[in-house]
């Protein structure tokens, strides 16, 4: 199985999974990149995935399913181009002859799901839309801090292995506001220069993964001493595991 990230707008990832005959793609904000790969490589859509709502990951899906036939895939509770299978928590969704888990990630959006298949060519994969990030996470746009916590949670207790398919290029930033909260994390700093030489050499920083995120994410390390105590010089109020999240991404939005 072949796993691709297209570029898309200045900065989006629209992942594309195929098999060398059939492709599924995950929350096309643009169709263009998507027919091009196709045609490129004599594919056939079977199937699109959509995490959320927003326009930058379903502008393009009216487009390629009119184009291709492909079905729809979707969460449940938000406004997606019509008509789609509508998926959350529990569910699940065949495609390639993968099976993926749904998860409900609210947070970034209030019904943003997530794609999780337990073993692709001997690892997991995850497809998390804007909820992770490398090195960060999704703005709380329509979810409260509690929210956004329990879904990374959920990502968090993934396998080490699993590998991450983020929807946006934000690792550089999000790894400088990483190192304004953790200058001591040795982790950190190796994987800031690994990516900054993949990104002038103008490859993706992605996919990452589980294990990594768990050792360089402030946001999946915020019940750490280290990580309380840089919060608190933000904001000395914030005490409680919610309060902590709440104030670091409060200092990422003004960082
Ligand atoms: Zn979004």
């Amino acid at each position: 199985m072949n796993l691709i990230p297209l570029p898309a707008f200045s900065d989006n990832y629209i992942w594309m999974l195929h098999d060398g005959r059939k492709a599924v793609v995950v929350d096309p904000g643009d169709a263009q990149p998507v027919l091009q790969a196709l045609q490129r490589d004599g594919l056939q859509l079977s199937a699109i995935l959509v995490t959320h709502h927003h326009a930058d990951h379903t502008g393009g899906v009216d487009t390629l399913r009119e184009a291709t036939g492909a079905s729809v895939y979707g969460p449940a509770r938000e406004r997606i181009p019509e008509p789609l299978v509508r998926l959350g928590a529990g569910d699940h969704v065949e495609v390639l002859g993968l099976r993926f888990e749904v998860f409900d990630v609210p947070g970034h959006t209030a019904g943003h799901i997530a794609y999780y298949c337990p073993e692709m060519d001997g690892s997991p994969l995850l497809f998390c839309g804007d909820t992770l990030f490398s090195g960060g996470c999704g703005r709380l746009f329509e979810g409260t801090p509690a929210q956004m916590l329990a879904s990374l949670d959920s990502l968090a207790a993934l396998p080490d292995d699993t590998r991450v398919c983020c929807t946006h290029e934000y690792t550089l930033s999000n790894l400088k506001f990483a190192r304004a909260v953790e200058p001591d994390n040795q982790a950190l700093s190796q994987y800031t220069a690994q990516c900054e030489i993949k990104r002038a050499q103008q490859l993706p920083t992605l996919p990452s993964s589980i294990r990594l995120e768990r050792e360089i994410n402030p946001f999946l390390r915020s019940r750490l001493d280290s990580v309380i105590h840089a919060a608190q010089a933000f904001d000395a109020k914030a005490k409680s595991e919610t309060s902590v999240f709440a104030a670091l991404r409060e200092w990422k939005n003004q960082f």
